[in-house]
Order: structure tokens, then sequence, then C-alpha cells
């Protein structure tokens, strides 16, 4: 399926490993020029030689902390006329409900809820102007399912998931569509982390951690950086118009719902 956005120029924060650059890859292998993210500058620059080099598109590279306002002014410098914006951070570390202070909440509200309001509240004016406009939110099946070991997420998804439901109704007269993706455990450096952690608390292997968390999931694996970033790619594109302020869960079942 052509999804109809070949030329189109596309945001995608975090980009430079695991489900940003999922995203990132996909939407360049339908045409999107993009402008990728990440705090090392190696690592971004190796994904951004072989996104031009597989895809052919234009890609420049911003090397930034997004979640402070040093980092979004040196990457919004970058992201005049943008058509497609893909928000995302590291997620917060886990802990017990009872560890966290004040400074910690402000730290994940800063990263998961109010960077992608500022970059939002920044992007969508020339979105308006020119009456196009998508941008899918990546954050987490916490949103639908609390996750004990991450009230730090569940508190600030929340939060950013409140801001979207009643701004998507907003702009979407003026065809900006705004959704969010929601993942459940997908094979990336940050699942390592949860299994590393997991492992360590119970005394057991990081491989044994995997396999119990793979259990709980009827689809029995993680997700791929790749089937996320092909979702992406289809809500970013002309097919997905009328889909409008919604939080698309991805975690092969793992959420025990009937809606
Ligand atoms: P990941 O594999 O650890 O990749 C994170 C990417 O973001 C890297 O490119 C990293 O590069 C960049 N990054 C992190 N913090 C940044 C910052 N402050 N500014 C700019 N770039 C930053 O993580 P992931 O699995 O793709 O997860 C992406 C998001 O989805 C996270 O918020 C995570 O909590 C959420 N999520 C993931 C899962 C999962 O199973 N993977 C499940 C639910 C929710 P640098 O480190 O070089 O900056």
């Amino acid at each position: 399926m052509d999804l109809g956005i070949k030329g189109k120029r596309a945001l995608v924060c975090a980009s430079s490993k695991g489900l940003g650059r999922g995203c990132a890859e996909a939407l360049a292998a339908e045409g999107v020029n993009l402008i990728i993210n990440g705090r090392t500058s190696e690592t971004l620059e190796a994904t951004a030689a072989h996104i031009r080099q597989h895809y052919g598109v234009d890609v420049i590279a911003i090397a930034a902390d997004i979640t402070t306002v040093e980092g979004r002014t040196a990457v919004l410098a970058a992201a005049t006329d943008i058509d497609i914006l893909v928000t995302n951070a590291g997620g917060p570390p886990p802990g017990m409900w009872s560890d966290w202070q004040r400074d910690d909440f402000i730290a994940a509200l800063d990263a998961n809820m109010l960077t992608p309001i500022a970059l939002m509240q920044a992007l969508i004016p020339h979105m308006i102007n020119q009456g196009w406009g998508r941008i899918i939110n990546i954050t987490s099946g916490s949103v639908k399912a609390p996750i004990p070991v991450l009230g730090l997420s569940n508190s600030a998804r929340a939060g950013l998931t409140g801001f979207v439901a009643g701004t998507a109704r907003q702009v979407a007269p003026h065809g900006v569509t705004i959704n969010n993706l929601l993942p459940g455990l997908h094979a990336t450096d940050r699942a390592v982390e949860l299994d590393s952690a997991a492992a360590k608390k119970q005394s057991i292997t990081v491989d044994d951690a995997k396999q119990q968390r793979c259990a709980t999931i009827p689809s029995r694996r993680y997700g791929t950086a790749q089937e996320f970033g092909a979702s992406c790619a289809y809500l970013c594109s002309q097919h997905a118009g009328f889909i409008v302020g919604q939080n698309i869960l991805l975690d092969g079942g793992a959420i025990n719902s009937t809606l």
C-alpha cells in the first residue's frame, strides 16, 4: 500500500535506537525526509548514515537531550515546516511506590509528559496553517494497565494521555491528527534494562527473566521495532486521517481486556 507521504518531513525524537528508530526507518522506507535525535552523537550518526544509505532520504541528525529546554531548542531550530512529529524519550527508572521523591516525579513529568507537550505546542501551528499534520506520541501500555514497578511512567504518561485526548479534538478540524502508540514489551535496550532489574530482584538470569515475561504475553515473544515502526508509518499516512485521539496498544495481547 502506498502511504502517500513521500517527500514529507518528519521529526522523530529519541530515534537513534529502539522504537524511535523503528518509526524513523519505517517513515524513511515511505520516502519521508527525517530529522532524527538522540543524546549519543556516535550512535546517532551511525543510524543517520544507515538510513541515508538504505532509503535514500535526507536525514538531519541533532544530538541533544530532548527533555531539556536547550535540547528542544536545538532540535526545533532544524524542525521548521515539519509535517510529521513522533515524540519519544527514554522511560523512567523502575522502583517501588514508596521510593520516589518530588524530584523523581518532576524528572519523569519533564521527560514523558511536558517534553511531548512542548514539542506539540511548538509544531502544531505550522501544521494547522498548512492544513495537514500527523503527530504520534510513543507512550506505554502502562496507560491502559498500570505496571507496578513503573509508577513514574504510569503517572507521567497518564498526564500526557489526558492532554492529547482534549487537544486531538481541537486540531482535527485543521487536518492535524494526534494519536498515541502504546508499546507493550518490545525487544530493545529498554527491555534488557527491565529484564536485568527483574533478574537482580529475583536472583535469576536475565534470560530467565525474559522467558518469564514472554510467558505472560499471548504472542509468547517480545514485539520488534520494525513492527512498531510500521504501525507508526500507517498512522502518519494519508489513509489514517480519520483516526483521531486514539491510544493504540501494541502488546501481543498482554493486557487482558475486551475493549
Ligand atoms: P531504547 O531502546 O532504550 O532507546 C531509546 C532511544 O532514545 C535511544 O536512541 C536513546 O539514545 C534515545 N534517548 C533516550 N533518552 C533520550 C533523551 N533524553 N533525549 C534524546 N534521546 C533520548 O528504548 P525503547 O525501548 O525504544 O523505548 C522508547 C520509549 O518507549 C521509552 O519511553 C520506553 O519507556 C517506552 N516503552 C518501551 C517498552 C519496551 O518494551 N521497549 C515498553 C513500554 C514503553 P541515547 O541514549 O543516545 O540518547
